[in-house]
This record gives C-alpha cells, structure tokens and sequence, in this order.
C-alpha cells in the first residue's frame, strides 16, 4: 500500500500548504565564484530558514497534511540533527507533540535545539540506522505517525519548492547542485525543475566518505555504508531498510555525481564565510566545495546551488578559524 511518486502538482500544492510556514529564501550571485569558474553562480541559501535548514518545508507539508487523528497521537522522527529539528518546529506550530530519535554520534547544539523546540528526545542508537529501529518500534508502541526524513512524497513535494523558487528568480537555470544524502531535496528539487525544464543538467554532491545513495544507485540496489564522522554530518547516514521513492528517483534525475572530502568541504565552508559573511554547515557548503574543487565536469552557464543547512556547532567552527590562522 503504497502513494504514487510525487508530481508536480504536488510541489505546487505543498506551497499552498506551507507558504506561510517557511521563508521564501534569497538567492544571490556568488560575484567571487561567478569570476573564479566563469560561469554566473547563484547560492540559494537554505541556511537562512527557520531552523537553519530547508527540512522545514518537507516537515510542515507532511504534517500538515495529515488527518486529525493522527496529530492528536503525535509524530515521531529519525534524524541526524536538521530534520528532527525540524519536525519539533513544525509539531510546535500545530500544537501537537513529537518524538525524535538520533544517534549517539549527534552533533551536540542540534540535540539542544530540537529539545529547546520541546520535543522529546531519544538517544539509544549508535548509528542513524540504529536510531531509525529505535523510532520504528516507538511508533508501533504508541501508534504514532512517522515522518520520514526523505522517503516520503510529501517530503519530496516540501523540499521541491525550493526548485520552484530558483526556476522564478533565474529562469536561465541550466545547472543545479544538490547536496546529496537520502535525495528527498534532490527528488523534489530536481522533478519541479526538470518537469518545468528538461534540459536541466542535475549535479548531486556528497561527501566522499560512506556516500550512501551514489553507492546505492551504481550497484542499483539499496547499499549499507560505513558511517563516518564528517564535517557534513547531514549528509552522514543510509538510506535505511527499504527504500520506495528517492532511490528511483535520483536515478532517474541525476546527471552526474561528484564526491567532496572533508578538506574541500572545509574550503566551501571558509569560502561561505570569507566571501559572503555565510556560516554553513559542511552539508549546506557541499556544492561550493565541488565548484571550488573544479570537480563538476559539464558546468553550464547559470549555475545554481542549493546552500541547504547553516547548522555548524561553535567548536566546529572555532577548528576552522583555528585551521585557517595556523
Ligand atoms: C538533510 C540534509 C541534506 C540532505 O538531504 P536529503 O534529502 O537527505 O538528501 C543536505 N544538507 C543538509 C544541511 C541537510 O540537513
């Protein structure tokens, strides 16, 4: 019993649905990166949402559109940090409580917020996927509706408004980056732009440690990775035990693939913060990191690139200045 993939109609019907909720977020040339690639380069920045990310989209179309019997219960999550946070933001502004299971391996200032948003917090896994079991048997105790943090197509419809949003404010669009880890963004992204543009060529951008969907799609079936720590600890994490929508839909949308390591990550990240005065995280600085690295083989003239999350802790950010100073 399972939904259709999304369409759409469903993108624009989730911005109905949540216009109210998120920020319509700028987007800017990037003049620094415009000169060094010589192409024109826009930062759609996502790290300006509410909640530091742009999972919030996802979260308020998928609880919004859920039957009242299910908010009375309450919704429970996995999450590695941004997601979590935001399905507390968006439980809050409903009124109705939520339940969120990370890993062990959490950055510390994501647990704090989710907890400051006054969610209940679950912390008995040492991976994502172990969380994720933890969540999966909360949910079946207390019959609570989950929000999956991508596998969904409500999720994929609420991220895709950003997709809407670039293709309004640069028409031009002939490339889109896009960081890459379950590929809920990438699948509402890339289907609204593709679906208004065809010709649209679809980067998607990971770290190159433990790369879950580009390992997952090349061998055409889901692939467990290694789960290491990493500067972009959004992008950390499997694609869990089954997977209905995003493995799909990645393959059939992505045009190319491209790995960053943890020092290029650190590079996009300095660079956000040196030429724009732009804390991100190392998820959100991804496709700065693999434009900077030269690592995009067909860039096209009006490039794109979603900035998804501005959630750095403090240490982190205090052993990049400290790294740039030695
Ligand atoms: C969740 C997240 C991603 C990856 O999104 P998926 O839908 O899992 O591919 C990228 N960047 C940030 C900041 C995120 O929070």
């Amino acid at each position: 019993m399972h939904n259709q993939e999304p369409s759409l109609a469903d993108i624009y019907l989730a911005r109905r649905r949540i216009y109210n909720k998120v920020i319509r977020t700028p987007l800017i040339e990037s003049r620094p990166l415009s000169k060094l690639t010589g192409s024109e380069i826009y930062l759609k920045l996502e790290n300006l949402q509410t909640t530091g990310s742009f999972k919030l989209r996802g979260a308020t179309n998928k609880i919004m559109s859920l039957e009242p019997e299910a908010l009375e219960k309450g919704v429970i999550t996995v999450s590695s940090g941004n997601h979590g946070l935001a399905v507390s933001c968006a439980a809050r502004e409903l009124g109705i409580p939520a339940t969120i299971s990370v890993s062990t391996a959490t950055v510390e200032n994501k647990v704090a917020a989710i907890k400051n948003m006054g969610a209940e917090v679950l912390m008995d896994g040492g991976t994502y996927d172990e969380a994720a079991d933890v969540a999966n048997q909360k949910m079946n105790d207390l019959n609570l509706t989950m929000i999956h943090p991508f596998d969904d197509p409500d999720i994929i419809a609420g991220q895709g408004t950003i997709g809407l949003e670039i293709i309004e404010d640069l028409p031009e669009i002939d490339t889109i980056l896009v960081p890459l880890s379950g590929g809920g963004l990438m699948s509402g992204v890339a289907l609204a732009l593709k679906t208004i543009k065809p010709s649209i060529y679809v980067v998607g951008v990971s770290m190159d440690q433990g790369p879950a969907m580009v390992e997952s799609i090349k061998a055409g079936r889901i692939v467990e990775v290694d789960e290491q720590p990493s500067l972009a600890d959004a992008l950390v994490g499997g694609l869990g035990r089954e997977n209905h929508y995003t493995l799909n839909m990645v393959a059939k949308y992505m045009d190319e693939a491209v790995l960053v390591s943890e020092d290029e990550i650190a590079a996009g990240m300095v660079f956000a913060l040196e030429e724009h005065h732009q804390v991100l995280e190392g998820g959100g600085a991804v496709g700065i990191a693999a434009l900077l690295a030269k690592k995009v083989k067909h860039p096209g003239k009006h490039i794109a690139i979603v900035i998804s999350g501005g959630n750095a802790s403090m240490p982190t950010l205090m052993d990049l200045a400290r790294s740039l100073s030695s």
